[in-house]
């Protein structure tokens, strides 16, 4: 049998993230991926914001992360030419009920390590984006968006610049602890049969589906997968706006929001509908929650303007009653098992947070 250093289960954002963390840090480094290429699920499937961890419970892994993988984040882009833009964001207000939160949105975010927030009146709102409706505003500086394609590719060439190898089409099956060293039965086009030190199992929406299939693992330990899918419209107007615009988060999700892509094209979205299979159509008829909600901060949004366009699935690990999930890491000292590493629930801002998390992983492997 085969033995190597490290076995990356997912070439998604994060595992791709962790596989370059170790191969530059000198490790021995094979990543296998179920799907025929890199970052063909949840990682192609978001928003490209760059968030600047604003709302995350104060200490959670999902705060420190996403303010320090966004630093991270930045400095990579720049160092490795991604494309990017630290385009800003406004948390709108359109009525006094919602005005008087954002002093607490602003003090949650400052509390959490998110630099520059500035509170604006309406008419400074509307000196920045003057189709704009609202009482006034947040605006988030260190928001941004990026070309997350671009930022896979480029970590997949450091990964195999560092010797790295990538297996496609090949899914785990089955992997067993032995004591110091993890055995690994691997299917599809490249079945094979590996002795890993590290196992990372990096899996996405399957990762609790992958940690069942590793025997050892304290199957108590392995939390309940649910799926909740955001569904996206485009919009065939030119939106007049330069900034992401979000509204005053309402209980239980963000808000029908603005985001833009590199290109300038605005989209609304994601939303929330909790399903029980992976199906990715956009029912066309979810639209008619966006209008009212998108009109209260662009009043001027045209009728018939909002087409179905994508959608992606968060990895929950809490059904719908429970308000709000974090990242869950855990290494030897949480399971036991020597060697295997599991990230599970790893949602918004998983993209943002993708190289601190590699770092923390790093740091949980060279224990
Ligand atoms: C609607 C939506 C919007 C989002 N917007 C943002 C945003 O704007 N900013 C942000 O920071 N984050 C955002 N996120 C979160 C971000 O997209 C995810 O956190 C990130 O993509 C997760 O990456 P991953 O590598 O963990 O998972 P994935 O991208 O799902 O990768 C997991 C990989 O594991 C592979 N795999 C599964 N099972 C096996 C197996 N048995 N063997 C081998 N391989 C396997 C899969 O094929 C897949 O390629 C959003 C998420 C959603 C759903």
């Amino acid at each position: 049998m085969d033995k190597v250093d490290c076995v990356i289960i997912g070439a998604g954002v994060v595992g791709l993230a962790i596989a370059r963390h170790l191969a530059i840090s000198g490790r021995e480094v094979i990543v296998l991926e179920a799907a025929e290429d890199i970052g063909t699920i949840t990682s192609s499937r978001n928003s490209e914001v760059i968030h600047a961890g604003i709302y995350y419970k104060a200490g959670s892994l999902m705060a420190r992360f996403c303010v320090s993988g966004k630093r991270m984040l930045y400095r990579y882009c720049d160092e490795h030419g991604v494309p990017y833009r630290n385009c800003g964001k406004l948390i709108v207000a359109t009525n006094p009920t919602e005005t008087e939160k954002l002093q607490g949105i602003r003090a949650h975010a400052e509390a959490n390590g998110v630099e520059g927030m500035q509170l604006l009146s309406g008419p400074q709102a509307r000196a920045m984006e003057p189709a704009l409706a609202c009482e006034a505003a947040l605006l988030s500086p260190s928001t941004g968006i990026l070309d997350s394609h671009a930022y896979m590719l480029s970590l997949r060439g450091e990964i195999e610049d560092a010797g790295g190898a990538f297996a496609f089409n090949t899914p785990l099956l089955r992997a067993r602890a032995t004591g110091d060293m993890i055995e690994i039965d691997a299917g599809g086009e490249q079945p094979m049969t590996l002795a890993s030190r590290l196992l990372v199992n990096a899996a996405g929406l399957n990762a609790p589906a992958v940690a069942g299939l590793i025997e050892g693992m304290p199957p108590a330990l392995v939390p309940k997968a649910y799926l909740a899918k955001g569904n996206y419209f485009s919009c065939s107007a030119k939106a007049p706006f330069s900034r992401l615009i979000y509204p005053v988060p309402e209980p239980g999700g963000l808000g029908v929001h603005l985001t833009l892509d590199m290109a300038g094209q605005a989209r609304f979205g994601p939303d929330v509908e909790w399903i029980d299979h992976i199906d990715y159509t956009v029912d066309p008829s979810r639209a008619e929650r966006f209008y009212p909600a998108i009109r209260k901060y662009w009043p001027t949004l045209p009728d018939g303007a909002l087409m179905p366009s994508y959608s992606g699935i968060r990895p929950k690990i809490v059904p719908p009653a429970v308000a709000s999930q974090d990242f869950v890491i855990q290494g030897p000292r949480d399971h036991g098992v020597a060697g295997l590493i599991n990230l599970f629930g790893i949602e918004s801002p998983g993209l943002t947070s993708s190289l601190a998390i590699a770092q923390h992983v790093g740091e949980l492997a060279a224990n």
